[in-house]
């Protein structure tokens, strides 16, 4: 259906190897879309390619550092050169250091809103000029709970995902114009590298997330297929500078 068609696209998703992240890559290639996985776990990202070829779409792994401008402004050049265009850009790269907000270093704070934040406007800011040569393009960025919610051991990274919130707001405003689409994915909690690390060291949090999220469950992945997909589409063309959460209802409940 043209409605959700992406054959001919090309995407990219930062972070794609594994996590959240390859479950977007996945919804992308089964859409159509060629997927660039950017990266910089090699080993990682070569099964990810692989995992997508299995299931007939087509992937290819850029190496990529997201708390870099330079890496970030390579990678748009990259995927241009190698795959020929860009038309869908996912700012999924994300990492969290959990600590009092006394306890943070210079260096954590600013590698937590690198990676997290100014990435996603890095990657943006480079992929502008492209998208609107061919007439278009969809950004999706990827938020959190966080972006709506505090936590005491989460100082930079609530600041890097309200800052992914405003950031998904004004680049929309900005590009509309330009028929680029700018949207956020909030995601509740979701079981991957990220969150395995917090249930380790959190004691009780499990227990804590199954009991808030009225689905019952913690997301998978897999869960995030198809709203990436849906945003990445000509579907979602009226949509734009939203923040769709995925989160079981978590956010819903009071
Ligand atoms: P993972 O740890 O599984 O994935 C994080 C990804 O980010 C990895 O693929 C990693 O790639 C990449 N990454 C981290 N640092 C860099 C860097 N400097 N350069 C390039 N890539 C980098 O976590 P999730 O899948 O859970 O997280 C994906 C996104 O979703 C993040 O933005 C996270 O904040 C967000 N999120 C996750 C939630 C959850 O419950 N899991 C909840 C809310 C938001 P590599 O292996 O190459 O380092």
């Amino acid at each position: 259906m043209r409605l959700f068609d992406l054959s001919g696209k090309v995407a990219v998703v930062t972070g794609g190897n594994g996590g959240i992240g390859l479950g977007m890559a996945k919804g992308l290639a089964e859409a159509g879309a060629a997927v660039a996985i950017a990266a910089r776990d090699a080993a990682k990202a070569e099964a990810a390619v692989a995992e997508i070829a299995k299931l007939g779409g087509r992937a290819s792994f850029v190496s990529f550092d997201a708390g870099k401008a330079e890496s970030c402004r390579a990678l748009i050049e990259t995927v241009g050169r190698q795959l020929g265009r860009l038309d869908i850009l996912v700012n999924n790269a994300g990492i969290s250091i959990r600590k009092r907000p006394e306890e943070y270093s210079d260096e954590e704070w600013q590698s937590v809103l690198d990676v997290n934040l100014n990435s996603a406007f890095w990657c943006a800011q480079a992929a502008y000029s492209g998208m609107c040569q061919r007439g278009g393009g969809k950004i999706i960025n990827i938020g959190s709970m966080m972006s709506l919610f505090a936590a005491p051991y989460s100082a930079p990274y609530a600041a890097s995902k309200g800052g992914i919130l405003q950031t998904t707001r004004a680049l929309a405003v900005a590009w509309a114009k330009d028929n680029i689409q700018v949207n956020a994915i909030l995601p509740g909690w979701i079981d991957t590298e990220l969150t395995r690390r917090a249930r380790s060291q959190v004691p009780g949090l499990n227990e804590r997330v199954l009991a808030r999220t009225p689905a019952g469950r913690w997301g998978e992945p897999e869960d995030f297929a198809g709203i990436a997909a849906f945003l990445a589409a000509p579907a979602s063309d009226f949509i734009t500078g939203a923040a769709i959460v995925v989160d079981g209802g978590y956010s819903s409940l009071a």
